[in-house]
Parts: structure tokens; C-alpha cells; sequence
């Protein structure tokens, strides 16, 4: 599937028509540059599973946990990490292998933990068309 977006609020309404959707053990991928979009696609899908609290990016922490909404949200920016070592120390396998849903920003950077069953979501920017420009596609799992 791929969703052209031309603001902010059509990114955020998308995570959140996504975020309705989420089934338990869903693990989405999300990649693209630095303000390509993945926070705030975060934030619309958190909105949409029902949580209200305010969602960042999980600066120094690398997870946060969100228990309010239809189905935990654990949410992974793993920009930051140095070596997947440090996703053990987090526990990370009861959060990709459990009843909630995941989701990762840079998944690249722990490519080698990362399951086969996973729904990738690319966000780039094309300046041509725009600033506000993002063609987001998405893969589900197979
Ligand atoms: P990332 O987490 O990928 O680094 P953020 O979500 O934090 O990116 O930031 C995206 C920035 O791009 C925000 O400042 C947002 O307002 C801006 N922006 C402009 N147009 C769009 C769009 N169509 N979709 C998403 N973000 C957009
Ligand atoms: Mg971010």
C-alpha cells in the first residue's frame, strides 16, 4: 500500500486509522530520515489504540511503555543504541513477542533481532513536491 500525505495532520490520521487496527504481536517498522514523519505517525497510532497521554520519542530511554489503550503500545527508538545487547537489557523479547503491539523506529539498526512477521512502514520525503510532502508506503506482514 502507498498513502501520499501533504501535512502533518494526514501522516498523524493515517498512524492513527493504522493504529484502530492493531492486532496483538503486531510489529511495525517505521523508517525514514530524521523529521521524515515516524514520531508523529507514532503519535496518530497511539491516538488510535486509545491512548491519550502525550507520545515522544523515547529520548534517553530507547522504550516507552503506554498500558492505557486497547492493547499495550511499546515503543522503540532504537537510534540511539550502540550495540543489540542493550535491547536484552531492555527485555525487549516480552514486548516483540507478547499480546501488545511494537513499534520501532530505525529498526535497521537491530536488524538482526528483528522477527520475520513485521509490517514495515517507509516514510520519505520528495522535495519536489513539496515540504509537506511524505510518500508513506507500507508492507504488511506476510
Ligand atoms: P521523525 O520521528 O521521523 O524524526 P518527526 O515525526 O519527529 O520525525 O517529525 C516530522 C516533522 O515533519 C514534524 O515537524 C512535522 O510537522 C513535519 N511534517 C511536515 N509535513 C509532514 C507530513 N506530511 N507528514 C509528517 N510530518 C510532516
Ligand atoms: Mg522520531
Amino acid at each position: 500500500m502507498m498513502v501520499e500525505t501533504y501535512s502533518p495532520e494526514e501522516t498523524f490520521h493515517l498512524g492513527e486509522e493504522m493504529g484502530k487496527k492493531a492486532f496483538p504481536g503486531m510489529i511495525l517498522c517505521l523508517s525514514g530520515d530524521l523529521g521524515a514523519g515516524k514520531t508523529l505517525f507514532s503519535q496518530g497510532f497511539a491516538k488510535g489504540l486509545g491512548i491519550d497521554e502525550p507520545v515522544n520519542s523515547p529520548t534517553f530511554t530507547i522504550l516507552q511503555q503506554y498500558d492505557e489503550g486497547r492493547l499495550p503500545l511499546y515503543h522503540f527508538d532504537v537510534y540511539r543504541i550502540g550495540d543489540v545487547s542493550e535491547m536484552d537489557e531492555i527485555g525487549y523479547e516480552d514486548c516483540f513477542y507478547g499480546e501488545g503491539v511494537c513499534l520501532i523506529e530505525w529498526p535497521q539498526r537491530i536488524r538482526e533481532i528483528l522477527p520475520e512477521k513485521i509490517t514495515e512502514v517507509k516514510i520519505e520525503k520528495d522535495l519536489e513536491k513539496g515540504t509537506d510532502y511524505r510518500r508513506i508506503t507500507v508492507e504488511a506482514e506476510r
